[in-house]
């Protein structure tokens, strides 16, 4: 093990969902993989020898008064073809958006050259607000979903990467839809071995994601085979889809099997410790056992789910159930592809669950007790909840974690946080630093010990 990076400077990491742990110019001494291999306080007695060793080996760099390290974000559900109409159609019902909006931008994508400009741009996006991993839907077209790949591992960014199954002639449009499941079931399965034989050219990582769309637009031909995938590449590939969204999508599954989303996903084989399931708003008491023992982890999505969901999620009870969540900025569902958004709507949304919205109501009836979601809570479900779902060592400024990080400059000319006292609380810091940093506020990120952003 050799050290190639030694950082010095102060910030803010999840010690716990509900505490935030800042430390003061703590030195990261990081290896050549990237991972941190210790963290030395100012008192520790090797501090200033190994500063010394850093700064003599060329390898040393001081965060500038002011600014502030963060862990790198985790944002577990984009769309990132949708990137292309992003802020488009939201005023619209969710089956006019995607018939209008949706399926014919996806469809685009199967021109390779139109798919690297835009995935480029996103990549790019949002590695500059921070976001140093990603999942991801693609689209259809497998040749097109493997640009997505191709171009987070050359930026740098570490992705979770589906090709979408969309296979039921009856739901999907003729112009956009797998040629049938043994079609879908096949270009999967020569998907997962393309990502995984370009994750040995990637030093953060690229996955391969089972990525059936949602249960509504899959045959169970589909899905009983995308299942059988998921068991024979458990250790390669990640599992994604929609679960129980929106009342339609909820309802839909009790119509079609008379059983939940969830409880289907869980019999073809979809709901394990490596599933990634977007929204899960509706869930019952028995389906949330089901995710807490299988450790799926419930993706967050909160301003999308103002757009279409029809209600706020439960986070709160979620975690108290011993669940795993993690948060999404659902592009273009939600518009925000910067995560810093993510996290105060998820704290606005879980406030207004709390207080209910309807002024007709008397007060003691209008909304729903112990929602609210602080915003230690929120940032942690962004970042150390997020890598935890996974099962990865990312989310946390910790020895044995990688060096995924970013800096918040809250000093920079045009963006300037308003902080005037020398002895400003740390915690106020912190809150001020997220709830209203802006993508100028971020210098420079690193992805697995690489400096991918500087600004
Ligand atoms: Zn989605």
């Amino acid at each position: 093990m050799t050290i190639t990076l030694a950082i010095e400077g102060s910030g803010f990491t999840s010690r716990t969902r509900d505490d935030v742990q800042y430390f003061d110019h703590s030195l990261f001494l990081i290896d050549e993989h990237g991972i941190i291999q210790s963290v030395l306080e100012p008192d520790d007695e090797r501090y200033q020898a190994e500063r010394a060793q850093a700064q003599e080996r060329g390898i040393y760099h001081a965060i500038a008064e002011g600014s502030y390290l963060l862990p790198g974000f985790i944002d577990l559900h984009v769309h990132a073809p949708q990137w292309a109409q992003d802020g488009t159609g939201l005023d619209e019902p969710l089956e006019v958006w995607l018939g209008k909006y949706t399926f014919p931008t996806e469809a685009k994508f199967a021109d390779e050259a139109f798919a690297h400009k835009v995935y480029e741009d996103l990549v790019s996006r949002m590695l500059s607000t921070g976001t140093t991993t990603a999942s991801y839907y693609a689209t259809v077209d497998r040749k097109g979903s493997l640009v997505l790949a191709q171009e987070a591992v050359r930026l740098g960014q570490r992705a979770l990467v589906g090709k979408v199954v969309m296979d039921d002639p009856e739901a999907n449009p003729e112009y956009y839809r797998d040629a049938s499941a043994q079609a879908a079931i096949e270009e999967t399965e020569r998907f997962i071995e393309e990502v995984a034989e370009l994750s040995q050219s990637s030093v953060q990582g690229v996955y391969p994601v089972i990525t059936p769309r949602f249960i509504p637009s899959c045959t169970d031909e589909a899905l009983r085979g995308l299942g059988e995938l998921a068991a024979h590449y458990h250790d390669v590939a990640y599992i994604q889809t929609h679960c129980s969204e929106s009342d339609w999508e909820h309802g839909y599954a009790y119509e079609r099997y008379g059983k939940s989303d969830t409880h289907m996903l869980h019999e073809f084989g979809l709901l394990t410790d490596r599933s990634i399931l977007a929204h899960s708003v509706y869930l019952s008491e028995e389906d949330m056992e089901v995710y807490a023992q299988t450790g799926a982890v419930a993706v967050h999505c909160p301003l999308s789910n103002a757009f279409f969901a029809g209600s706020v999620a439960p986070i709160r009870r979620y975690l108290d159930a011993g669940m795993h969540v993690a948060i999404g900025s659902d592009i273009s569902g939600g518009y925000n592809p910067d995560l810093y958004g993510a996290i105060r709507q998820a704290v606005t949304s879980s406030r207004m669950l709390e207080t209910g919205v309807n002024r007709d109501l008397a007060a003691g009836e209008r909304g729903v007790a112990n929602s609210a979601l602080t915003l230690n809570n929120a940032f942690y479900v962004a970042t150390a909840g997020g890598g935890e779902s996974l099962g990865l060592p990312i989310g946390r400024l910790e020895a044995g974690y990688a060096w995924d990080a970013q800096v918040v400059d809250t000093k920079f000319p045009s963006a300037r946080l308003p902080i005037f006292e020398d002895n400003e609380p740390t915690s106020d810091i912190f809150q001020k630093i997220v709830n209203l940093a802006v993508p100028e506020n971020i210098r420079t990120v690193w992805v697995q010990g690489r400096e991918v952003v500087s600004k």
